[in-house]
This record gives C-alpha cells, sequence and structure tokens, in this order.
C-alpha cells in the first residue's frame, strides 16, 4: 500500500473529535485532528452543563473545553487550524482536500458535528446578529432588562431561556406544539420561572424592525389567528443540521442528512467512521459522542491493523 501522511485523520475537535484524538494519542497512532473554528465545537456555546458525568455541581461549558484540550495536550495530539474542503476517497489511501494543501491517510474519523437549524422566515438572516441569535452564552448578556422571544421546545431551548432570564426581564417561549419535548427537570424549573411565559402552539412567520429586531409575528397553528408581539431580541433553537459540506453523495446517510454508521461507527465507506452529532444517533450530547469516539478509534486500529496484516 501506498504511504500516507497519517495513520488517521480527525475532521473536527469538538467533544467527539477532542475525544478521538485522546484516545488515538495514547495509542500512540500518527494522528492530525482538523478543525476550522477552535476546539471545542458546540460546548463553547452552552452556558453550563450539568449532565456530563464526574462534575456533580456541574461546569461551564468553557471550563469543559479547556479541561479536554488540557487533556489531548498531554499526549500531544497535533490539532491545525484548517478547513477540510473535500475527500478523495477513491483508493486505499484516503485525500484530504484542506483550505491550503492536501493530505493522505488511512483512515478518517469523521466528526464535524451539527449547526443550528434556521426558522427560514423573513427577517431571520437581515437581522442575524442584530436581535436574531442561535447562541445564549455570546449574546444573552446584550439583552439586560429586554424582552426576548426564544423559539423550540427541547432540551437546549428550555435550558437557554432559563439562561437568558438571568439578564431579559422576560422571555417568551414560543412552542409548535402544547407541550415540551425538554427533560422534566428543566421543565419544572421553566414553569417556576416568573420571568418566563410559554406561548403554545405558535410558529414564528415573520421577524420585523427597522436596525434591530422589533417584533415578531406569531401564527397559532390550530386557530390560524395572527398576533405581533413586541421584543427585542428572538433566540433560535429548533434543532440542527449536520456539517456535511465537504462529503457529497459518497456516504449513507439517513432522511435528514446525518451520516449512517453501525455500532462500530463504520460509515458505509471502508475506513472511514464517524462520530458524535454528525451520525444518525438517536440522541446528541456530549456524553454520547464522547461514548462514539471512543469507539470510532478502536474501529479505525483494527481497520489499519488488517491492512498491514
Ligand atoms: C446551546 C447548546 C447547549 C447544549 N447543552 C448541552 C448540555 O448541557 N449537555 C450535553 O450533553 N450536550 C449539550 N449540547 C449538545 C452538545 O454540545 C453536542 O451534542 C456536542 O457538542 C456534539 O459534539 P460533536 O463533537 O459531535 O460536534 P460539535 O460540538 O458540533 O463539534 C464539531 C466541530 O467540527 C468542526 N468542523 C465542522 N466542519 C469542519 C470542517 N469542514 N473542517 C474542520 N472542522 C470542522 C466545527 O467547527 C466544530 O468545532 C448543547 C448544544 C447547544 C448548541
Amino acid at each position: 500500500m501506498k504511504q500516507a501522511d497519517y495513520n488517521l485523520v480527525i475532521i473536527g475537535g469538538g467533544p467527539a473529535g477532542l475525544t478521538a484524538g485522546l484516545y488515538a494519542a495514547r495509542s500512540r497512532m500518527h494522528v492530525l485532528l482538523v478543525e476550522k473554528i477552535v476546539p471545542g465545537g458546540q460546548i463553547l456555546v452552552t452556558d453550563w452543563v450539568e449532565n456530563y458525568p464526574g462534575f456533580p455541581e456541574g461546569l461551564a461549558g468553557a471550563e469543559l473545553v479547556q479541561r479536554m484540550t488540557d487533556q489531548v495536550k498531554r499526549f500531544d495530539l497535533p490539532i491545525e487550524s484548517n478547513e477540510v474542503l473535500g475527500l478523495d476517497l477513491s483508493q486505499p489511501v484516503k485525500k484530504i482536500r484542506l483550505s491550503d494543501r492536501e493530505i493522505s491517510t488511512q483512515a478518517i474519523i469523521i466528526a464535524s458535528g451539527a449547526s443550528p437549524k434556521k426558522l427560514g422566515v423573513p427577517g431571520e438572516d437581515k437581522f442575524y446578529g442584530r436581535g436574531v441569535s442561535f447562541c445564549g452564552t455570546c449574546d444573552g448578556p446584550f439583552f439586560k432588562d429586554r424582552v426576548i422571544a426564544a423559539v423550540g421546545g427541547g432540551d437546549t431551548a428550555v435550558q437557554e431561556s432559563q439562561y437568558l432570564t438571568k439578564f431579559a426581564k422576560k422571555v417568551y417561549l414560543i412552542h409548535r406544539r402544547d407541550k415540551l419535548r425538554a427533560a422534566k427537570v428543566l421543565q419544572e424549573r421553566a414553569f417556576a420561572n416568573p420571568k418566563i411565559e410559554m406561548v403554545w402552539d405558535s410558529v414564528i412567520t415573520a421577524i420585523e424592525g427597522q436596525k434591530e429586531v422589533q417584533q415578531i409575528v406569531l401564527q397559532n397553528v390550530k386557530t390560524g389567528a395572527r398576533n405581533v408581539l413586541p421584543v427585542d431580541g428572538c433566540f433560535i433553537w429548533i434543532g440542527i443540521t449536520p456539517n456535511t459540506e465537504f462529503i457529497d453523495d459518497q456516504f449513507q446517510r439517513d432522511e435528514y442528512g446525518f451520516i449512517e454508521v453501525n455500532a462500530r461507527m463504520e460509515t458505509s465507506v471502508p475506513g472511514v467512521f464517524a462520530a458524535g452529532d454528525v451520525r444518525n444517533t438517536p440522541l446528541r450530547q456530549i456524553v454520547t459522542a464522547v461514548g462514539d469516539a471512543a469507539i470510532a478509534v478502536s474501529s479505525a486500529e483494527h481497520y489499519i491493523e488488517n491492512l498491514h496484516s
């Protein structure tokens, strides 16, 4: 087999990528992790994490990232700041196109995670950064004593709405159904918070204003009634979409575009594994992302051993 630059290249430096890097570096694999922004992924926009085992009081997302990056540094994991733009998987030695050059590797772990879904309504793009946000930790402090609309009904929407009440005088939590999907403990806190008002059975049809967000237009999905709600900001947490711009139709994916893997994290392409939010997992959390990553490295090691035997 032709020489490759690396045994393993990990795409993405979120919790899945950093864990894959930890396991691979500890196994003394010739590994490279490529991260297009900074290591940490979505935990960087998470205010507080209280469901990651080993931290009974919970900890700030930024602190968890710091701990994960300190841990990989101990094992000298090389992390390159670069973007993966494409993959050539036609040969056993796989090629990865970066922004400035091409590298080759025997195996790949795709841990490129996911990004927030948009509402797709008028005003959403226009007011992005001027009242529209996907990140409470980043933008919440700009809304001191102001009124915010938050959209969604899952864990992230409910937990982040709670966080926004540290700053805002009122948070309307807008949900298209008449009950939340979030964990019961999060729901109980939201219902007990006097600053949070639920707006059930409703969707946003437009975000409006002059220079910044001033109001949203709501439609009740049961009655069809429309009304205008004056708000200073609109935070959107309605789910995520996989970061897979750099792959074409070479992988089997589910109906939402997430990469399909088996229990060993093997994709439909031999030697390419996927872990974390980018894959067809039933639960997108830090704890599942790191578990996937450990399995993916173990599978990649077996794959590489078999290439040589
Ligand atoms: C607001 C919020 C709150 C959350 N709260 C919790 C919580 O309390 N507990 C919990 O367990 N989970 C929480 N989650 C979910 C959790 O953060 C994710 O499940 C987890 O981060 C997934 O890890 P990942 O490594 O798979 O992907 P990500 O965290 O998405 O990381 C992927 C990384 O890949 C990089 N990347 C993407 N494309 C490329 C490319 N082409 N080239 C190079 N790099 C690339 C990205 O820049 C990113 O750093 C929360 C998420 C959000 C958004």
